[in-house]
């Protein structure tokens, strides 16, 4: 049996200047975990500036937090290190919803479900 277990970020998550110190660690991250492995994921030079428009950071965000949970086995919210997949899904559950600040924003159409379920959660 397949269970679905999400978990919801701390609430300031979604705070704009959150938002940009999120994606400041997590690059960091990804750094530290391509030079621990000796891998490169080719995705550091597709992230957004620090300083670029908040759709831009949700997005790069959105997908540093993917690249640390599915290549690294590393959960960004709860600092959760797994040994495989259903490590990760038993220690942390499958996603982390993260509160929209505008849940009628565009941003995307996975991002856009993405935070409109996230927001109605609340
Ligand atoms: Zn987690």
């Amino acid at each position: 049996m397949v269970s679905f277990k999400a978990r919801n970020t701390p609430d300031l998550a979604h705070l704009d200047q959150r938002l940009r110190h999120d994606l400041s660690e997590a690059k960091q991250l990804i750094s530290h975990f391509e030079a621990v492995h000796d891998i490169s994921t080719g995705i550091l030079p597709r992230l957004c500036l620090d300083d670029a428009p908040e759709d831009l950071v949700i997005k790069s965000l959105d997908l540093a937090i993917i690249t640390l949970r599915r290549v690294f086995l590393y959960c960004y919210y709860c600092g959760v290190k797994a040994s495989c997949d259903e490590d990760m899904n038993r220690k942390c559950g499958v996603i982390h919803w993260r509160r929209a600040k505008d849940p009628a924003k565009k941003i995307n159409e996975a991002g856009r479900s993405f935070h409109n379920r996230a927001y109605m959660s609340y």
